[in-house]
C-alpha cells in the first residue's frame, strides 16, 4: 500500500501525511507476533488504514486541512487511534478533508483539492473525500471518516465504497476535533459492508472520556453483515422516503435507487413508502445548528494554544495577533460558518434562529420514530447527484450544501446510517450510493440490509 500511494497519490492527492516508519513498524509487529506463535489483537492485525487528519494520533501531523493547524503534533491518541493501535491496525497516514470538516466535496482543504480515482477531474466528495479516495484508489483496504451532516456517506456513494455513520455516542468523539459536537460522529470506511463492520466493532464502545458516550453494548454488526450475506431478507420492511426525490436530483441516481429497491424486494424485504414531512426542513435547521457548535468549538484556536502565529512581533496587542492569525489561518468556508453562527446566537435572534432549529430538531427525530414504528430501516439515495466536476460548485454555497439533503436528518436525530455502492448512473457512469437508515443502537438492521443487497 506505501508503494501503491507513491505511485499514484500525486494525482489523487488523498494523503496529506503518510507515516511510513510508523506504518511499517506497525506491521512488523504483527509479523513478529505471528512468527512467535502469539495470537494477534484482532482480526483486523496487520491491515493498512487511512486515518482523516480530525483525528488526532501520537506522532503524526494534525491540520484538519487548515492553515490554522499547520505544524501542529498532538501530544496524545484519539480513542478512536488508541483502538485502532490496540487491535493491531496499521496507520498509513492522514488524509485529505474539507478544512474543519466543513464541505461535501474536498475542495476546501488548504492543501489542494483531492481527485476521484472514477475521473480525476471530479471531486470525491467530503469532508471526508480523502478517506474515500484512498479506498477507491486501492491506496488502503480500510478508512476512517467522520460524519457530521453527511461527510462519511457522500464521499463513500460518490467513490463507489462503504460508508458508516454509526449510532450518535457510539464512538467516542475524545481526540476528534469538534466541528458540531451535538452532530460529529466518527465511523467506518471500507470496500465491502463485512471490512466496515470489522472496523466498525474496532472503534466502537463506550468511552469515560467523552460526556456523551453510551453506555451500551456495541450493536453485533459483524454477526448481522454474515447474516445479510446469506441474501435472505424476508421478514424485513423497508420504507422509501418519499420526500427523497424529484427536482434536483438526477435521472441516473434515481433510476439505480429504483432497482435498488426493486433488489430488495427480490431478497424477500416488504417495500412501503414512508413519508417523513420535517425532513424537507433538515437542511435548514442543520445550517443554523452546526455553525453555531463550529462557532463557539472554533474559538479555542486564537493564536496562543494551536499552530500558527501570525504577528507576534512586538507590535501587536494579543488581540490583534489573534485576528491576524485567525484571518490568515482560516479558509473563507470557515470563516461565513463562524460568521452564521456567531449571528444566529447572539442575543435578539437566538431564539428565531437557533432555538426554531431545536424544534425541527425535535420533529425530524419523531418523523424518524414514526417511521421506525411501521418499518426496521429505511431507504433513500445517499446524495442526489454523482461526482460532480471540481470547481463546478465552489462560488455556490447553496449547490454545496444540497449534496447532503439526504443525509442530515440522520445526523439531527442521532440514528445510525450507512452508503452502499449500489451501481453506476446510467446517465455519466459514475457511482451511486443506496443509504439505509436504522434506529439508534440498531446499527445491525442496517448492516443485514447492506450486506444481503451487496
Ligand atoms: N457537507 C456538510 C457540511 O459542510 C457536512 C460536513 C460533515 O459531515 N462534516 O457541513
Amino acid at each position: 500500500h506505501l508503494d501503491r500511494i507513491s505511485s499514484v497519490d500525486k494525482g489523487v492527492n488523498a494523503f496529506l501525511h503518510v507515516d511510513t516508519d510508523g506504518a511499517l513498524a506497525a506491521a512488523k509487529k504483527v509479523d513478529d507476533d505471528v512468527a512467535a506463535g502469539r495470537p494477534v489483537a484482532s482480526p483486523l492485525a496487520g491491515v493498512p488504514l487511512a486515518l482523516k487528519d480530525v483525528l488526532v494520533a501520537e506522532g503524526m501531523p494534525t491540520t484538519c486541512g487548515s492553515k490554522i493547524l499547520e505544524g501542529w503534533h498532538s501530544p496524545y491518541d484519539s480513542t478512536v487511534t488508541r483502538r485502532l493501535r490496540e487491535a493491531g491496525v496499521v496507520i498509513l497516514g492522514k488524509t485529505n478533508m474539507d478544512e474543519f470538516a466543513m464541505g461535501s466535496s474536498t475542495e476546501n482543504s488548504a492543501y489542494g483539492p483531492t481527485h476521484n480515482p472514477w475521473d480525476l477531474d471530479r471531486i470525491p466528495g467530503g469532508s471526508g473525500g480523502g478517506s474515500s479516495a484512498a479506498l477507491a484508489a486501492f491506496e488502503a483496504p480500510l478508512a476512517i471518516g467522520t460524519d457530521t451532516g453527511g461527510s462519511i456517506r457522500q464521499p463513500g456513494s460518490v467513490t463507489g465504497t462503504v460508508g458508516v455513520k454509526p449510532t450518535y455516542g457510539s464512538v467516542s468523539r475524545y481526540g476528534l476535533v469538534a466541528f458540531s459536537s451535538s452532530l460529529d460522529q466518527a465511523g467506518p470506511c471500507a470496500r465491502t459492508v463485512l471490512d466496515a463492520a470489522l472496523l466498525h466493532e474496532v472503534i466502537a464502545g463506550y468511552d469515560n472520556m467523552d460526556s456523551t458516550s453510551i453506555d451500551a453494548p456495541v450493536p453485533p454488526v459483524v454477526a448481522a453483515a454474515r447474516e445479510g450475506a446469506s441474501g435472505d431478507l424476508s421478514g424485513v420492511r423497508v420504507g422509501v422516503v418519499s420526500q427523497f426525490s424529484g427536482e434536483g436530483y438526477q435521472p441516473g441516481v434515481l433510476a439505480s435507487f429504483e432497482a435498488a429497491v426493486e433488489q430488495l424486494r427480490q431478497l424477500g424485504a416488504e417495500v412501503v413508502q414512508v413519508s417523513c414531512p420535517s425532513f424537507d426542513y433538515a437542511m435548514p435547521a442543520y445550517y443554523l445548528i452546526a455553525p453555531s457548535e463550529a462557532s463557539s468549538n472554533l474559538a479555542r484556536f486564537d493564536a496562543m494554544r494551536y499552530g500558527l502565529r501570525v504577528g507576534d512581533d512586538g507590535t501587536h496587542g494579543a488581540e490583534e495577533v489573534m485576528a491576524l492569525t485567525r484571518d490568515a489561518g482560516f479558509g473563507a468556508e470557515v470563516k461565513r460558518r463562524i460568521m452564521i453562527g456567531t449571528y444566529a446566537l447572539s442575543s435578539g435572534y437566538y431564539d428565531a434562529y437557533y432555538g426554531s432549529a431545536q424544534k425541527v430538531r425535535t420533529l425530524i427525530a419523531r418523523d424518524f420514530d414514526a417511521a421506525f414504528a411501521t418499518v426496521d430501516v429505511l431507504v433513500s439515495p445517499t446524495t442526489p447527484t454523482t461526482a460532480f466536476k471540481i470547481g463546478e460548485r465552489v462560488d455556490d454555497p447553496m449547490a454545496m450544501y444540497k449534496a447532503d439533503l439526504c443525509t442530515i436528518p440522520s445526523n439531527l436525530a442521532g440514528n445510525a446510517a450507512m452508503s452502499v455502492p449500489s451501481g453506476l448512473s446510467a446517465d455519466d457512469g459514475l457511482p451511486v450510493g443506496l443509504q439505509i437508515m436504522a434506529p439508534a443502537l440498531q446499527d445491525h438492521r442496517m448492516y443485514r440490509v447492506a450486506a444481503a443487497y451487496e
